[in-house]
């Protein structure tokens, strides 16, 4: 199966990817940490994908679609989830012809929601592990240690792009392109909205019940 995670900057999808991919062995496909990876490794690539992250807008699909298709070529048989990905109309049209070409469709498009008051207050207290990637929210799941990664003792760091001027801009990306992809999707049998608000546990209860779902139907 192939399901897609998609909602605005702070809904806590990298964090729901991560726990969905444990739970139901998924090869996870996360766009924003290989385009950070690539960013920090410095290679040419990573220095043009690094001032559209930097400036809060998209990166060229060109270079996002290389890495979607070196991807699809390792593990086109396999349980996919794609977070992150798609983000315009014409990334997802792209996806759906790359997966038709492999005989297969887009099982589940997940969008996780959250309001902006919520957004900001997460991404402002956003930190994370630059060693083994641990997100933390300084108020309300902040490490043990003042500032110090809990796996790692590794210095916590903010994300570039966590600025409030840098947020207003990727919100209004995401308002202008993603949140088309919820039309592009929307059959009752694939496109599912869920409420961002609550635990990372509740949230993730609620989406696995809807991978539950599907799977007993399949
Ligand atoms: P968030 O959803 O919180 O903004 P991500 O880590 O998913 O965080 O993405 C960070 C940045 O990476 C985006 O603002 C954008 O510049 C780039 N990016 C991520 N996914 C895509 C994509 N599918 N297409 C183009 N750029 C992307």
């Amino acid at each position: 199966m192939t399901v897609l995670l998609f909602g605005p900057p702070g809904a806590g999808k990298s964090t729901q990817a991560d726990l969905l991919s444990r739970k139901y062995n998924f090869v996870k496909f996360s766009m924003g940490d290989i385009l950070r990876e690539e960013v920090a490794a410095k290679t040419p690539l990573g220095k043009k994908i690094e001032k559209h992250i930097d400036g809060g807008v998209l990166v060229p699909d060109d270079l996002v679609f290389k890495l979607v298709l070196k991807f699809l070529d390792e593990h086109k048989d396999e349980d996919l989830l794609f977070e992150g990905f798609p983000r315009t109309i014409r990334q997802a049209l792209s996806l759906d012809e790359c997966l038709s070409q492999l005989g297969s469709s887009v099982s589940l498009a997940l969008e996780i929601h959250l309001d902006e008051e919520d957004i900001f207050k997460r991404l402002t207290n956003r930190g994370y592990c630059p060693t083994c990637g641990a997100i933390y929210n300084f108020t309300t799941n902040p490490p043990k240690k003042d500032q110090l990664c809990d796996n790692c003792n590794q210095h916590l760091v903010t994300r570039s792009d966590d600025s409030e001027e840098i947020i207003r801009k990727r919100l209004k990306v995401y308002a202008d392109e993603t949140q088309k992809i919820a039309q592009h999707y929307d059959t009752p049998q694939v496109y599912r909205r869920i409420n961002a608000r609550g635990s990372q546990q509740e949230i993730f209860e609620k989406i696995s019940n809807i991978i539950d779902a599907y799977c007993s139907k399949e």
